[in-house]
């Protein structure tokens, strides 16, 4: 039994000690034969896991599924969510949560199985996963919260020895998802619905001990854990505006109330600069377009508000009126964080008034243009304007010169204004064709070596290094648009 100690499991598995509406006890499928194929070392050591052993059989049966760690109580977990706007009953199809790391700093972190195998909750999936999605997850994930986007971050990815039937026959694979929580809006929406309102208070106690602990004796708590979930949601999505992060599938399920960016399935980095962009190939209305980002963050919030209700007020009138009266800060606080944002990726440190035009002229040029959006903002950083595609525009050499006298309007040098943009402006982001080039090395020739270079790359994206200008170069022109898959 102490055998799992040596690898630094150190497990407390709160969640599972709910009631058992919540989740299923599950135990991962074993797998044929299984092999490490990544292994994100410096989170394990974050994590308070040996790297050293964790590389070694054990460590990677535990990683397969096929051993459970001392101290696991493992489980699918129940939740509903609006799917493209509709309700549906989800739950854990393809996943299982192994328990919570308790860090060596006291931190508390899911540690999740995906592609686990089937659970109650897999209608008529297999509960696999196929190697590139996983390894996209992987990239991605990791690319996020490099960014400094919250995030769930990836563990690992073992490849199981059997194939996955998708199209084709697909490698399977195992990746380990490791997150402060996988609570969803859609665990909310799933207990509402059996209209238990012990259980939803359970729930929502359970969500403030673990996310809000300040809040925990606040007389108004659930009132203010809702307020707080609005912050972060704002802050999120602005974050993701500001780098060109297209999520793809903003389902409410899909939206966590930790604020942690989670689902990495059919989601995309722009390229060219279009509101209206769209990469997920069963997104044919564009409901999760780039532009309507920030306004499905209010959707979704809605939804979850009107979980709340029963706990924000005995009258449901009243109720309404508070959930409501929050709900209306998101759009302020979006835009604020936004903004701010902006304003720091121009290199402008104080306000002024005509900042919102200087933004949305930029914008409206870049667009005109098809200018690349990281390497828009990427070209001003190092002041090289000559390397965007607005170059010599009229219109542009306008702006720049606005912008210019703006800069030398505030009181930091501009050396301080280019600095913060190296802070804040990414000198690469995961580029489509990158990702691609990198999982078709892994997956069709066994070749990590591209990915483990790209993850590399993407590992300190403000570092501007010599290596990463090679990441930055765009792919050549293509007349048929990038598309991303949900990745089951
Ligand atoms: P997602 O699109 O990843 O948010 O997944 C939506 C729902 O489908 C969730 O309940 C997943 O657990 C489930 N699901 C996705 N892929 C599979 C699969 N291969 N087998 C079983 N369930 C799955
Ligand atoms: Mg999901």
């Amino acid at each position: 039994m102490t055998q799992h100690k040596e690898i630094g499991w150190n497990f407390e598995n709160s969640y599972a000690r709910l009631p058992e509406t919540f989740y299923e006890n599950i135990e991962p499928t074993p797998v044929r034969s299984p092999e490490l194929v990544v292994l994100n070392k410096s989170l394990a050591k974050t994590l308070g896991l040996n790297v050293e052993e964790l590389q070694r059989e054990k460590g990677i049966d535990i990683l397969a599924g096929n051993q459970l760690p001392d101290g696991a109580l493992p489980i699918a977990q129940a939740y509903a969510g609006h799917q493209f706007g509709h309700f549906t009953m989800l739950g854990d199809g393809r996943a299982v949560l192994l328990g919570e790391q308790i860090t060596p700093s006291g931190d508390r972190f899911d540690i999740q199985l995906k592609g686990s195998g089937r659970t109650l909750f897999s209608r008529g999936g297999d509960g696999r996963a196929a190697l590139g999605p996983m390894l996209r997850e992987y990239i991605i994930s990791e690319a996020m919260y490099a960014l400094g986007i919250p995030t769930n971050r990836s563990l690992s990815v073992v490849i199981t020895g059997d194939s996955v039937i998708r199209e084709t026959d697909l490698p399977g694979a195992i990746l380990t998802r490791v997150a402060s929580s996988h609570l969803r809006i859609g665990t909310f929406e799933y207990t509402a619905k059996w209209g238990d309102v012990e259980k939803l208070r359970i729930l929502a106690d359970y969500a403030i001990k673990r996310h809000f602990p300040d809040i925990e004796d606040n007389e108004d708590r659930y009132l203010s854990m809702f307020q707080e979930v609005v912050e972060r949601q704002a802050k999120l999505i602005a974050k993701w505006q500001l780098v060109g992060f297209i999520h793809g599938v903003m389902n409410t399920d899909n939206m966590t109330i930790s604020g942690e960016t989670i689902d990495y399935g059919p989601c995309a980095f722009m390229d060219v600069y279009d509101p209206a962009t769209v990469f997920s190939s069963i997104d044919m209305q564009g409901r999760y377009a780039y532009q309507n980002q920030p306004g499905i963050g209010q959707w979704n919030l809605a939804r979850f508000a009107e979980t709340l209700l029963p706990l924000l007020h005995e009258k449901q009138d009243h109720a309404v009126k508070l959930a409501e009266e929050a709900l209306s800060t998101y759009e302020k606080l979006y835009h604020k964080h936004w903004f701010a944002g902006m304003r720091e990726k121009l290199g402008i440190q104080n306000k002024e008034e005509q900042d919102k035009t200087l933004v949305e002229d930029l914008l409206a040029i870049m667009e005109k243009h098809k200018a690349d959006f990281t390497n828009t903002f990427r070209a001003l950083t190092l002041d090289k304007p000559e390397e965007t595609a607005m170059s010599g525009t009229t219109e542009f050499t306008q702006w720049y010169e606005q912008w210019q006298a703006r800069l030398e309007r505030q009181e930091e040098s501009k050396t301080a204004a280019h600095q913060l943009m190296k802070k804040v402006n990414p000198a690469v982001i995961p580029r489509n064709h990158r990702v691609e080039e990198a999982l078709e090395a892994a997956v069709e020739n066994e070749d990590y070596s591209v990915m483990e270079r790209l993850i590399n790359v993407l590992s300190d994206p403000y570092a501007y290094s010599a290596e990463q200008e090679e990441y930055a170069t765009l792919p050549e022109p293509s007349n048929r648009p990038y598309r991303t898959f949900c990745g089951t």
